[in-house]
């Protein structure tokens, strides 16, 4: 199933869909697919922090099939850090022109709706 996603590319992203520019979340879900299904490559072009989803993501579900397996909580600076990553990571290809779903700001609602009611 998880190779059957991955083929499909949808946008879920309020950000992307009104400025038609990509949130620094965007990629997300296709990177964990990618990794989850034996790419990492592709996983991290599409967005790094799937590398850091994907564990927690699987930390969780452990927890929750087992409650009997040793738990901690996640430190605050770890949290912080990972923010802080991820938005660097995402101002740095956005800066650069590296993000893989770029900007393009004429595919936002908001500049549609710009063009829309600008040409009367
Ligand atoms: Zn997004």
């Amino acid at each position: 199933m998880l190779v059957v996603l991955a083929q499909f590319e949808v946008r879920l992203c309020p950000v992307w869909w009104a400025t038609g520019v990509p949130c620094p979340g965007c990629g997300v879900v296709r990177a964990c697919l990618a990794l989850l299904t034996g790419h990492p490559a592709v996983a991290w072009a599409l967005n790094p922090v799937a590398f850091a989803v994907v564990p927690v993501g699987v930390l969780e579900v452990a927890w929750m099939v087992a409650p009997r397996l040793p738990r901690w909580r996640y430190p605050p600076w770890l949290v912080i850090v990972a923010a802080l990553a991820l938005l660097t990571v995402w101002a740095g290809r956005l800066a650069t022109g590296t993000h893989p779903d770029g900007i393009d700001l004429s595919r936002g609602a908001v500049a549609r709706a710009w063009a829309f009611f600008a040409s009367g």
